[in-house]
């Protein structure tokens, strides 16, 4: 038996897809992931998937050489949590007993079993909620609430059926060489949205004020705006580009707690079983993206009318003032870093 989870968006979308994949591989059956370049890897090494074919958008001889291999096989279920044509006309040829995906106008020519897809759920939710062969689950989706007070908030847990944190290999010793002894904590300042970064200067003024070791995280694009942030701060380490996915969580699992904006550095927190304070700025928390984490909290500037602007957030603020996230200041996000810094998951 096998199955296949088909999933091209970015890497956040994905760790929120890990409850779906522990449901299926708790099965006993073998999983392909269809995921986008340099991500399915992390999958596999922390021993979610079997196989992975990787995608480039708008490289068409990626996705023919996944699907002539994938062409070959019979597969039990395929699940489609990416909502696109292309991913609807990419599974077509293939053969499965059943296509899962969300409901919408066009895509019955697709797919035998379409759910309604309930925005007011969390993202992990939505995704567990295409797995159709566990009715505890599903009565426990459908009763899921959770209340936002819209100002800095520290977040229910997450429940213990819907969790992404994952077991992690074994750390190298190149790795622990690095990892400080002493407590430290991680931050990521970086976004692939612009928008949705908090302001250089209050990082800055963050990490100042904060009195232990700073790891600076993020992507090797990222490296300048860790260097910029880091200044002459000795206690402060830019670590951009130096670590794959899966040492990124391997470090994390060893942070006091992860300070991020709303990106890919609060789910990798959630995946290491790290606590996180996500800073929130033209996106807001019914979206569905809050981090899924044990313990996590959230730093926002309430009372903006413009808030949310946009789904994903923008290049640029529609308005010129990007106030969403000037106006948060540093004590706001300290007060919260502090309070997850004494919590510890690990016991
Ligand atoms: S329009 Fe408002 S919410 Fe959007 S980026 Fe600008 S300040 Fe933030």
């Amino acid at each position: 038996m096998s199955a296949l989870i088909v999933h091209t968006a970015f890497l956040g979308d994905l760790c929120l897809s890990i409850p779906l994949m522990k449901k299926i591989k708790a099965e006993g059956v073998s999983l392909t992931l269809v995921s986008r370049k340099g991500l399915g890897s992390f999958f596999l090494e922390l021993g979610l998937i079997d196989q992975f074919f990787e995608v480039t958008k708008g490289d068409a001889s990626s996705y023919q050489k996944a699907l002539n291999a994938l062409k070959q096989r019979t597969f039990a279920e395929v699940y489609v949590p990416h909502e696109s044509l292309r991913t609807a006309f990419f599974i077509k040829s293939l053969q499965a007993s059943h296509k899962i995906s969300y409901r919408s106008w066009w895509n019955f020519l697709f797919y035998d079993v379409r759910i309604r897809r309930d925005f007011k759920k969390p993202e992990a939710l939505r995704v567990l909620e295409l797995y159709r062969k566990d009715p505890f689950i599903l009565e426990q989706i459908s009763n899921y609430r959770e209340v936002f007070s819209g100002k800095d908030q520290v977040l229910d847990p997450v429940p213990d059926w819907a969790q992404v944190q994952c077991q992690l290999p074994a750390i190298s010793s190149q790795l622990h060489s690095i990892v400080p002894s002493a407590p430290f904590i991680c931050v990521f300042p970086g976004s692939v949205w612009e928008t949705k970064k908090w302001t250089e200067e209050g990082f800055q003024k963050f990490c100042l004020s904060w009195k232990g070791q700073i790891f600076l995280m993020g992507s090797p694009a990222e490296k300048e705006l860790c260097e910029k942030i880091k200044g002459g701060l000795s206690h402060v380490q830019n670590m951009a580009g130096k670590f794959s996915l899966i040492e990124t969580v391997q470090v994390l699992s060893r942070a006091q707690v992860c300070l991020s904006n709303d990106s890919g550095g609060q789910h990798l927190a959630a995946v290491a079983g790290t606590p996180v304070v996500t800073v929130f700025g033209p996106t807001v928390l019914e979206f569905g993206f809050r981090p899924w984490s044990q313990k996590s909290a959230v730093v926002q500037y309430e009372g903006l009318s413009c808030r949310p602007c946009g789904k994903h957030g923008h290049k640029k603020c529609p308005l010129g003032t990007h106030d969403c996230m000037k106006r948060i200041t540093p004590e706001q996000v300290e007060k919260l870093v502090l309070e997850l810094s004494s919590y510890s998951p690990r016991g």
